[in-house]
């Protein structure tokens, strides 16, 4: 069993190529980002709490994040591997990660990161908030403040990873395929 982090920024990507993976190579998908906006679409108590966090652009607390995830591995006892999206974002959700992993005699295999320009980001991210109606991409300074937690929080886990090794750079700019084929690779070398 193999286990991976996708890595970047908003809208570098990670949804995207994690759907391309997970139909390759038929590994569970935990985005994060969507079992949250699953919740408040259902208006679940969950939903409720994220919301504010998540249409300001800012981090739903960690304590609510972790337990969340956890409660997505646990419901996939039979998984092939796992593609976790837009998780870690900070270092307490690394560490509660290597834990659960740890637990379940499993390890973070490797975490491969789109990288890409704040200024294409944008673009991406206004595009899609006009295709989706996402209210977090349909406005800049909320666009901002996701990349502003992003610079705080999640990209000291660059030297996390790392540390242990485990951390891939990827040119995060390119056809969609490309890149998907680049990730296969990756994956296939673990
Ligand atoms: P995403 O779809 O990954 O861009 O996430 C959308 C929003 O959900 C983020 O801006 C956060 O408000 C929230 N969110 C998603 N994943 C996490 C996480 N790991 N930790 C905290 N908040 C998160």
């Amino acid at each position: 069993m193999k286990n991976i982090v996708l890595f970047g920024k908003p809208g570098a990507g990670k949804g995207t190529q994690a759907a391309l993976l997970k139909e390759k190579l038929q590994w569970v998908h935990i985005s994060t980002g969507d079992v949250f906006r699953y919740n408040i679409k259902n208006q679940t108590e969950l939903g409720q709490l994220a919301k504010s966090y998540i249409d300001d652009g800012a981090l739903v607390p960690d304590e609510v994040t972790i337990k969340m995830l956890s409660d997505e591995v646990e419901k996939n006892p039979d998984a092939n591997g796992f593609i976790f999206d837009g998780f870690p974002r900070t270092t307490a959700q690394a560490e509660a990660l290597d834990n659960l992993m740890q637990d379940k005699s499993m390890k973070i295999n490797a975490t491969i990161s789109l990288e890409a320009e704040d200024e294409i980001l944008i673009q991406r991210l206004i595009q899609r908030g006009k295709d989706s109606g996402r209210s977090d991409d349909m406005d800049e300074s909320k666009i901002r403040n996701r990349f502003d937690e992003y610079n705080q929080k999640t990209a000291p886990l660059i030297d996390f990873y790392q540390k242990q090794n485990k951390f891939v750079a990827v040119n995060g700019i390119g056809s969609i395929d490309e890149i998907a084929l680049k990730l296969e690779q990756i994956v296939a070398d673990l």
